[in-house]
């Protein structure tokens, strides 16, 4: 933990607010909704667009279902968010419209992240609302999302669109004043530069409508910062906390991200290593797990000696698989440059061989070095 430093302005940010700070024991805070959308545009007017991502559809939709407190059974929380997702929507449109500044509902789930082909249109749609001025308030896609395709948490959601949009700044507003260190005085840290370091002051601290906690929102601060941007925890309800925040004044915690920019190489890698849901294993022998760890090397066919696809069907190619040894430890992450099927017939092989054994070639990998992330090296 290091002394709070400038932090220049960023062009761009993302804020997330909380479901306890929108609709606290699930009632809408109208006022707090009308001072953020103050807020966020003042921050435009200062130089800095948003994109919002809001929690609090479930909550929202509660009272409407006849729910006293957060139901356990997913698809009640699914109809809640159903329910309550308009009903957020509203209170944000009627905000941001009053002060003469239009909203866009983007509803993400993990999928539109994993697949780069919905990711670039999800990027594409993003980059085109913030140029025409409108603010994009993003929520995952509650009532369709299941656990297969579900992002878990508007923390985790909220890094990645950190990284979708290349935000320099992350911004997540919750109940907490920010990271209290355990014992001691319970002050809050300004500063964490070293987020290992700081899991040791994470304890229980769910509120009764908030779904992250402590612990998902020091993941998101961890990806945020592997994709370039500072990420900060800091408390919704105090009046002028985004316009603080954003001057670099010392509000809540944060988590810097390390110095200079990121080559675009290194963004890509980081959105591989931690967007992107696995879609099976290759399994390679011990030469191969050498090469990749320690010469950086691309995967060959010949060092991969099983394929596991998650799915019956296999996987494509593009697909994101892990990479392990044979001892079933993981070492890498890439996206493959052949089909599941195809590398089945290829492995084991030299490179030369694909075009006698397929009928044709893409390349000598099955994995290029530059869609490749050693794992242990993240
Ligand atoms: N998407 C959920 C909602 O809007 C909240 C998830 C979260 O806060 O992490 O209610």
């Amino acid at each position: 933990m290091t002394e709070a430093r400038a932090n220049p302005r960023p062009s761009l940010a993302v804020v997330k607010i909380g479901s306890a700070v929108v609709a606290p024991g699930g009632r809408l805070a109208v006022e707090t909704v009308q001072r953020l959308a103050d807020e966020i545009v003042a921050a435009r007017r200062s130089g800095t667009r948003v994109v919002l991502v809001s929690s609090g559809a479930v909550a929202c939709g509660l009272e409407g279902l006849g729910f006293e407190r957060m139901p356990a059974k997913i698809s009640d929380r699914q109809a809640a968010a159903a329910v309550g997702q308009p009903l957020l929507m509203r209170a944000w449109t009627d905000a941001f419209g009053e002060r003469g500044v239009a909203v866009a509902q983007v509803l993400l789930t993990a999928d539109d992240i994993d697949f780069r082909a919905r990711f670039v249109n999800a990027h594409r749609t993003l980059t085109t609302l913030l140029e025409r001025g409108v603010v994009p308030i993003i929520n995952e896609n509650d009532s369709v999302s299941f656990d297969e395709i579900k992002l878990g948490d508007n923390d985790r959601l909220s890094a990645l669109a950190a990284g979708l949009v290349g935000a320099g700044l992350l911004v997540m507003l919750s109940s907490v004043d920010g990271l209290h260190e355990q014992g001691g005085s319970g002050a809050v840290i300004g500063e964490v530069s070293d987020i290992a370091a700081a899991r040791t002051h994470v304890s229980g601290d769910r509120t009764s409508t908030g779904v992250g906690g402590m612990a998902t929102k020091l993941d998101a601060a961890e990806t945020a910062r592997l994709m370039g941007a500072d990420a900060v925890i800091a408390r919704g309800e105090q009046p002028g906390v985004l316009g603080r925040v954003l001057r670099g004044e010392a509000v809540g915690t944060r988590f810097p991200a390390p110095a200079g920019d990121l080559p675009a190489s290194t963004r890509r890698k980081q959105w591989i290593a931690h967007s992107i849901r696995p879609r099976g294993v290759l399994v390679v022998d011990d030469g191969a797990a050498r090469a990749l760890c320690e010469k950086g090397a691309s995967l060959l066919p010949k060092g991969v000696v099983a394929v596991e696809p998650n799915e019956a069907g296999g996987f494509g190619i593009g697909a994101a698989v892990e990479v392990r040894r044979r001892s079933g430890e993981t070492i890498a992450k890439g996206l493959v440059a052949y089909r599941s099927d195809e590398i089945e017939r290829i492995m084991g092989r030299r490179s030369d061989e694909i075009e006698r054994v397929l009928g044709y070639t893409y390349c000598d990998d099955v994995i290029h070095r530059d869609d490749l992330i050693v794992t242990d090296r993240v």
